[in-house]
């Protein structure tokens, strides 16, 4: 794996995470920028749980959130977070559309890891009401849909939140290719402790501290979402090919952040 880089999403011009962009954030906000470049010496070397300890003991005790969505890969990250700090606040999105799996699945991985703070979060019923009353907008609009049921929810609880750890990897989409390891992303500071991990590495951690699979792994799904919108991979496809099957869609928001899944 190599070292922990840093960078800087430029918010106002919407771009994908890449080149650290001091100047453009300085201009704004001088403080964030300066920083940003005391995490970026911090974080340079360190592996995942060095990062991890970096924003949950060193930097932000107690203002750290973990987003996750307690798919298919959320458990390696989930592991090592409570073998850090067991209260670390969790914020699990439940859109309205998961699998029954999914939710047994976070209930379980709450009772073997001992998470003492796990918060599930939502859509809004005002906005449930009003954009999608009969539940279908996914058939429609996927992009409006996970707009109000994802980022409009994760939005808003982490406010309040100095940092937030995902367990978004570089290898899942072209959008996440050059991310990098620290970023500032409205308002706050993300790390992103597996960037550098592959497929292999996941599968290695979990065979080595025994975690449970998600069940439908094993069942033909290995990314695992919302139920309309996450099918079975066939024989040759890729692990993501069973998200938004059919669509230009690799991300349920583009600086969404959820965990690596993109739930
Ligand atoms: S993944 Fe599908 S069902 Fe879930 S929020 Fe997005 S569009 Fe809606």
């Amino acid at each position: 794996m190599t070292p922990a880089r840093v960078t800087v999403i430029d918010q106002a011009r919407g771009i994908a995470p890449r080149a650290f962009d001091r100047q453009g954030l300085g201009a704004r906000d001088p403080l964030a920028a300066a920083r940003l470049a005391k995490l970026e010496a911090a974080a340079e070397g360190r592996d995942a749980t060095g990062i991890l300890r970096l924003a949950l003991t060193e930097e932000f005790p107690g203002q750290t959130a973990v987003v996750s969505s307690f798919g298919s890969e959320s458990a390696v990250l989930l592991h090592m977070v409570a073998k850090i700090d067991p209260t670390t606040p969790v914020l699990f999105l439940n859109t309205g559309k998961l699998f029954g799996e999914t939710l047994r699945y976070r209930d379980r991985l709450q009772d073997e890891f001992g998470l003492t703070d796990l918060r599930t979060i939502g859509p809004h019923p005002d906005d449930r009401a009003r954009l999608d009353p009969e539940g279908a907008l996914w058939s429609r609009n996927t992009d409006a849909c996970c707009d109000f049921r994802k980022v409009v929810p994760v939005k808003r609880a982490l406010q309040g939140f100095g940092a937030q750890i995902t367990g978004r990897k570089r290898f899942q989409t072209n959008a996440r290719a050059e991310m990098t390891t620290v970023e500032y992303f409205d308002g706050r500071f993300r790390f992103n402790p597996l960037a550098d991990w592959s497929l292999a590495d996941l599968e290695a951690y979990a065979a080595e501290h025994e975690i449970p699979p998600h069940p439908l792994v094993e069942d033909g799904y290995p990314s695992i979402g919302c139920m309309p919108c996450t099918r079975r991979v066939q024989e040759g496809e890729s692990y993501r090919d069973g998200r938004w099957s059919g669509l230009e869609k690799d991300e349920c928001g583009i600086h969404i952040g959820v965990d690596g899944e993109g739930i």
